[in-house]
C-alpha cells in the first residue's frame, strides 16, 4: 500500500475497500462501525482520513466526497479527496464547503437549489452537495463535503451518515494536531535544552577566558549555535564610529565588510533618542518587517545594545537568519540579551582591566620619575656637581622617551648661541667643534629654535631641518626642549630617535617636566659658580686695588690702573688718558699691553699722544656722561668715527671706562682686545666699574699727594732760602753786639741801661738763630735721603750726647745720670738724625729743670727694641697742654716757665726722626714732679750689626 501525505488529495480509489464498504452500506452504523475498526488498525490519520472520505462517497452514494482543513487564515486545504481533484485553498465565503465553514452548520445544495456561488467544483461539472462542518471545543476545524453531477437530494439518513463522518473526521485532525502539537512541543523542548546548554558553556568560556576578544568570539560563536545564521558584533569608539566588527556565519564581503551587519543608522537614531522602547524586550530590541506569521522575514530586525552601568552605548549585537526559518521567540531573544551583557560586560571588564592596567604603568613611571628627580637633588645637593647631574638628566631623557641620541647644549654668557654640554648616542662628530668661542648657533635647528623662541619643539621625519639632520646620522624625528629659569633660557635639552614619529605629547611634557628640574640644578650650580667668580673677582679687585694703592707716585699708579684692569677683562692692554673738557681732547698719559697676550695685533698710542674727540661721538657722549662703553668694532650700531679709530690701531674690541672720583671726571681708561672679537656680558662690566672706582680714588689720591709733594717742595725750598738769607745778616748783626758789649765793657757802661739794652739784643738775634737753626735741622732731616743711611752702635752715640750735654747741666746745678745697661745696640738709621733727637731729650730734660733738680738717662733693650727715656724733676706739664707737645711750633707755657728760650721745633723733630727709623715716642708728665720723654727703635738684624761693629 502507498503512503500519501497528508496534504496530497488522493485521486486513486482502493476498489477492495470501496467494495466490502458498499456492501455494508445498507445499515450506515455497521459500515461506520468498520470504518472505525479500520481506522484503529491503521492508526495512521493520514490514511484514516482518506478513508473517512471514501467512506462519505459510499455511505451518502455520492459521486465525489473531500474534506478540508481550515488553517489560521480561514483558508480550507483539501486534504484528502475521494474522486475529487482540488489543490487550491479555498477561502471562507467561497461555495459549498466555505459556505459551510462560515455557517458552522450542513448545507445542502440539492432538490433545486444550486450550488453556492463560486465553488469550484461547479467547473467540474458538480451541480449538488452537502457538506458538514468538522467541529471540536466549539472551534471549525475543516469541512467533510459530497458532490454529484446530477441534480439530486440528500436525505436525513444521508446527512445524517456525513454528519457522523464529519465528527470522525474532525476527532482524527484535532487528535492529529495534537500529536503534531506534542510533537513540537517534545522538539521545543529539546531544542531549548539545548540552547541553555550552549548559553551555559558560552558564559563558563567567557569567564575563565582572559582575552576579550576570544570572548567576543565566543559570544557571536553561542549566539549562532543558538540558531542565529548571521551574528556581528561591532564595538564603537568615544565617537561613536566603528572601532571593531566580529562577524560569524556569513562570508565577508569584498570590501571586507559584512553587508548588512549594522543596525540601519535611522532605526539607530531612535534607538539612541528612546523612541525605540516600545520594541524591546528584555535589553533586545526586536522589529519585524510585519506582523505576518511566524517566518523570518529578510527586512526584520534584531539586536542588542552593548552598554554598562552609567556608560553610553558602546556597541551592538545585531542578529540575522535563523536556521529554522522562524521569527525569535522571547526565550531566542532572552538568550540573545544574556549574552548581550556577558559581552558589555566582557568589554567593561576588559576596559577596567586596562585601565588599572595604565594606572599601575602610569603610578610606576612617576614613582620612577620622582626617585630620578629626587636621586637629581641629592645629588646636586651634595656635589653642585653639574656633570653628574646633567649625565643623570640625559640618561633619565634617553630612557624614559626611548630615543637613542641626546645633546644637552648649555648658551653661552653672551647669548651667541649653544655649547654641547653633553652628548649621547649617535652624534656627529661635528657637533664637538661647536665652543664657547663658536658656539651653536641660534638658528640652527629645532636646538636653536627651542633655545631662541622657548618652545618645545617635536620634528619628524621630513620636518626636521636638513643641516641639523646631518649632523645626527640616522634620525628620522625629533624633540627639543629649552631650559629655562625665570624667563631666561639657560641651555637646551635635544633627543632624537631613528624610528619616525618616536614622541608623543606624553613624552613632550615628560621632558619638560625633566627639564624645568634640570633647569633648577643648572641654575644653582650657576649660581654656586658666579659666587666662586664672585670670590675670584673679588680676589682680582682686591689684589689689583693693593697694586693701584700700593704707591701714591702717580705715574705708577696709572700704570698699575692700566695692568690690573686690562687682567680683569681679560683683554690684551689699556690705556689712560686725560680729558679736557674745552677741547674735546684726550691725552694718552699710560698704555700698557698684557705681557701673555703675545698674538695681539693692536696699535697702542704713546703717552703724551693727543686724541680728538671731536670726531668721536660715542666715545664722548660716554666720557661726558660717565658712562661706561662696550665697544666693537663688528657693532653696526658704533659710529663710523669709532670704527675708522680702532680700525686704524687693529682694536677688535673693548671697554670704555670713565674714572670718576666725587663726581669728577679724573681720567677715562680704555681697555682694549686686539686678538679677536669679543663680547662682555654685564658681569664683567661690573668688575671694570668696581675696579674702576677704586683706580679713581688711587688715583686722585696720588694727584693730591703730587700736589702735596709740590707744595712741600716749595715750602722747603722756601725755608732753606729763608734760612741761608738770614743766617750771614744774623752772624753779622750778632758780631756787632759782641763788638758793641765788649766797648760797654771797657767804656764802663756794661751795668747801665745801654748794657742792658744790649743784652736784650743779644738774646733776641740768639733765639732767632736757634730758630734758623732748628728750621734748617728739621728741613734736613726731611730731606736726608734713606740711601745714606747705616747701621751704627746707638749705645755708643748716646753716651756721646751726654757727655756733651754735661757742661749745660753743670751750669744748672743739675745732677745728670746715665744708666747704661748695654754696650752695643746696633741700629739702622741716620747718626745725625739720632744724635739730633737724643740730643733735644736731654736738653729739654735739663732746660725745664730749676737749678739743683736731676735728670736720668737710660738706654735698655726689650725683646728687639731699644728703649731710651730721660727723666727729669722739673716743672712739668699740665694735662691740657700735653696733647700738642709734639706739633711744630707749639710751646706749653707752664707759670715758671715762661722765661725759658725755645722754638717749639725740638719735640717735633724727634718725633719725625724717631718714627723714620720706625720707632716711636712716649711721655709722661705731671706739674711740680716732672716729665719723662722716651722712644724706642727696632734694633737691627745681626747681618746688619757686623756693618754696625764695622763703622764703629
Ligand atoms: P722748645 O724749643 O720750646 O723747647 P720743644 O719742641 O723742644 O720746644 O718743646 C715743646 C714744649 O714742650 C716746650 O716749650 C715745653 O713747654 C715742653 N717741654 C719739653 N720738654 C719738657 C720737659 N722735659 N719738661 C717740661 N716741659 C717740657
Amino acid at each position: 500500500m502507498k503512503r500519501r501525505s497528508a496534504g496530497q488529495p488522493a485521486v486513486t480509489e482502493d476498489t477492495a475497500q470501496a467494495e466490502t464498504w458498499a456492501g455494508a452500506a445498507d445499515d450506515a452504523l455497521s459500515a461506520l462501525d468498520l470504518i472505525a475498526g479500520e481506522l484503529a488498525e491503521h492508526g495512521s490519520s493520514a490514511r484514516a482520513l482518506q478513508h473517512v472520505a471514501e467512506a462519505a462517497r459510499i455511505l451518502v452514494r455520492t459521486e465525489a466526497a473531500g474534506l478540508w482543513e481550515a488553517d489560521e487564515d480561514r483558508l480550507l486545504h483539501l486534504i484528502a479527496g475521494s474522486q475529487i481533484a482540488l489543490s487550491v485553498p479555498l477561502p471562507f465565503d467561497r461555495g459549498l464547503v466555505g459556505a459551510c465553514a462560515s455557517a458552522l452548520a450542513v448545507i445542502v445544495a440539492g432538490d433545486g437549489d444550486a450550488l453556492p456561488s463560486g465553488d469550484p467544483l461547479a467547473e467540474s461539472g458538480f451541480v449538488s452537495g452537502a457538506a458538514a462542518p468538522l467541529i471540536v471545543g466549539g472551534a471549525l476545524l475543516g469541512v467533510l463535503a459530497v458532490y454529484d453531477r446530477a441534480m439530486r437530494g440528500y436525505g436525513a439518513a444521508e446527512q445524517r451518515a456525513l454528519e457522523l463522518l464529519a465528527s470522525f473526521a474532525a476527532a482524527l485532525l484535532s487528535a492529529r494536531r495534537a500529536a503534531t502539537e506534542a510533537d513540537d512541543l517534545a522538539q521545543a523542548l529539546a531544542q531549548k535544552n539545548e540552547r541553555l546548554g550552549h548559553l551555559q558553556l558560552a558564559v563558563r568560556r567567557i569567564l575563565e577566558q582572559p582575552d576579550t576578544r576570544a570572548n567576543l568570539i565566543e559570544i557571536t560563536q553561542a549566539l549562532q549555535a543558538l540558531g542565529w545564521g548571521s551574528v556581528t558584533l561591532t564595538l564603537f569608539d568615544e565617537n561613536q564610529a566603528v572601532a571593531e566588527r566580529l562577524t560569524a556565519g556569513h562570508a565577508e564581503s569584498p570590501d571586507g565588510s559584512p553587508p548588512d551587519g549594522l543596525v540601519p543608522e535611522d532605526v539607530w537614531t531612535r534607538y539612541l533618542s528612546g523612541d525605540l522602547e516600545s520594541s524591546r524586550v528584555y535589553g533586545v530590541y526586536y522589529l519585524p518587517a510585519d506582523d505576518a506569521g511566524s517566518l523570518w522575514q529578510p527586512a526584520d530586525l534584531v539586536f542588542a545594545p552593548l552598554r554598562f552601568g552609567q556608560h553610553g552605548v558602546f556597541g551592538v549585537i545585531r542578529v540575522q537568519d535563523p536556521v529554522d526559518g522562524l521569527r525569535p521567540t522571547p526565550e531566542s531573544l532572552r538568550a540573545l540579551d544574556i549574552l548581550a551583557s556577558q559581552a558589555a560586560y566582557v568589554i567593561e571588564n576588559a576596559r577596567l582591566l586596562d585601565e588599572a592596567a595604565r594606572s599601575a604603568e602610569r603610578l610606576a613611571e612617576q614613582v620612577d620619575e620622582l626617585s630620578m628627580m629626587h636621586r637629581a637633588d641629592r645629588e646636586l645637593g651634595a656635589h653642585l656637581n653639574m656633570d653628574r647631574v646633567m649625565t643623570l638628566t640625559m640618561d633619565w631623557a634617553l630612557r624614559r622617551t626611548r630615543a637613542d641620541t641626546g645633546l644637552l647644549a648649555l648658551m653661552t654668557d653672551d647669548r651667541r648661541g649653544l655649547v654641547p654640554f653633553i652628548t649621547m648616542g649617535y652624534l656627529d662628530q661635528a657637533v664637538s667643534k661647536f665652543d664657547e668661542r663658536n658656539p651653536w648657533p641660534l638658528d640652527l635647528g629645532a636646538v636653536g629654535r627651542a633655545a631662541r623662541t622657548g618652545e618645545t619643539i617635536v620634528a619628524r621625519g621630513p620636518a626636521m631641518d636638513e643641516e641639523e639632520a646631518h649632523l645626527m646620522p640616522g634620525a628620522r624625528s625629533q624633540m627639543a626642549v629649552p631650559l629655562s629659569m625665570r624667563g631666561e633660557i639657560l641651555g637646551v635639552i635635544m633627543l632624537a630617535s631613528s624610528e619616525p614619529d618616536a614622541f608623543q605629547e606624553n613624552d613632550a611634557s615628560f621632558l619638560e617636566r625633566l627639564s624645568r628640574r634640570a633647569a633648577v640644578a643648572l641654575d644653582n650650580a650657576r649660581l654656586f659658580r658666579q659666587s666662586e667668580q664672585l670670590a675670584d673677582d673679588m680676589a682680582v679687585l682686591y689684589s689689583a686695588s693693593r697694586t693701584i694703592t700700593s704707591t701714591l707716585d702717580r705715574d705708577e699708579v696709572l700704570q698699575h690702573i692700566a695692568q690690573s684692569m686690562a687682567v680683569a677683562l681679560e683683554c690684551s692692554s689699556a690705556v689712560i688718558m686725560d680729558y679736557q673738557a674745552d677741547t674735546h681732547e684726550a691725552r694718552i698719559l699710560t698704555a700698557y699691553r698684557v705681557g701673555t697676550a703675545r698674538d695681539a695685533q693692536e696699535i697702542l698710542p704713546e703717552p703724551g699722544q693727543v686724541i680728538d674727540l671731536a670726531g668721536l661721538p660715542a666715545f664722548l657722549e660716554a666720557i661726558q656722561h660717565q658712562r661706561p662703553l662696550i665697544i666693537r668694532a663688528a657693532d653696526p650700531a658704533l659710529p663710523a668715527g669709532e670704527v675708522f679709530w680702532l680700525q686704524q690701531r687693529r682694536i677688535r674690541a673693548g671697554v670704555m671706562m670713565p674714572l670718576v672720583a666725587q663726581g669728577e671726571l679724573i681720567g677715562v681708561a680704555l681697555v682694549l682686545e686686539g686678538r679677536r672679537d669679543r663680547l662682555f656680558s654685564s658681569n664683567e662690566v661690573f668688575k671694570v666699574q668696581t675696579l674702576a672706582s677704586q683706580a679713581s680714588v688711587a688715583l686722585r689720591q696720588s694727584l693730591l699727594y703730587h700736589e702735596v709733594l709740590e707744595l712741600e717742595k716749595i715750602k722747603s725750598e722756601m725755608i732753606r732760602m729763608a734760612a741761608h738769607d738770614l743766617r750771614n745778616p744774623l752772624n753779622n748783626i750778632l758780631g756787632y753786639i759782641e763788638l758793641i758789649s765788649m766797648s760797654a765793657e771797657a767804656s764802663g757802661e756794661a751795668g747801665t741801661e745801654i748794657g742792658e739794652y744790649v743784652a736784650s739784643l743779644r738774646r733776641s738775634a740768639k733765639t732767632i738763630q736757634s730758630l734758623i737753626d732748628d728750621l734748617l735741622t728739621l728741613e734736613r732731616v726731611e730731606s736726608e735721603r734713606e740711601s745714606e743711611w747705616q747701621v751704627f752702635d746707638l749705645a755708643g752715640l748716646i753716651y756721646e750726647v751726654v757727655e756733651g750735654e754735661r757742661a749745660g747741666a753743670a751750669l744748672k746745678r743739675i745732677a745728670l745720670e746715665y744708666e747704661r745697661e748695654l754696650d752695643s745696640a746696633p741700629v739702622f738709621g741716620s747718626m745725625t738724625q739720632l744724635r739730633q733727637a737724643t740730643a733735644n731729650l736731654i736738653g729739654n730734660a735739663v732746660k725745664y729743670t730749676p737749678d739743683g733738680g736731676w735728670v736720668k738717662i737710660r738706654f735698655t733693650q726689650a725683646d728687639q727694641r731699644l728703649q731710651f727715656s730721660v727723666q727729669d724733676n722739673g716743672y712739668g706739664i699740665s694735662p691740657e697742654r700735653q696733647a700738642r707737645l709734639f706739633e711744630r711750633f707749639y710751646r706749653a707755657r707752664e707759670p715758671g716757665t715762661d722765661h725759658i728760650p725755645g722754638t717749639g721745633l725740638g719735640l717735633s723733630l724727634v718725633k719725625t726722626v724717631v718714627e723714620r727709623h720706625g720707632g716711636q715716642v712716649w711721655f709722661e708728665s705731671e706739674v711740680g714732679r716732672g716729665s719723662t720723654f722716651g722712644f724706642w727703635l727696632p734694633r737691627a738684624h745681626p747681618v746688619a750689626e757686623q756693618g754696625a761693629s764695622a763703622t764703629r
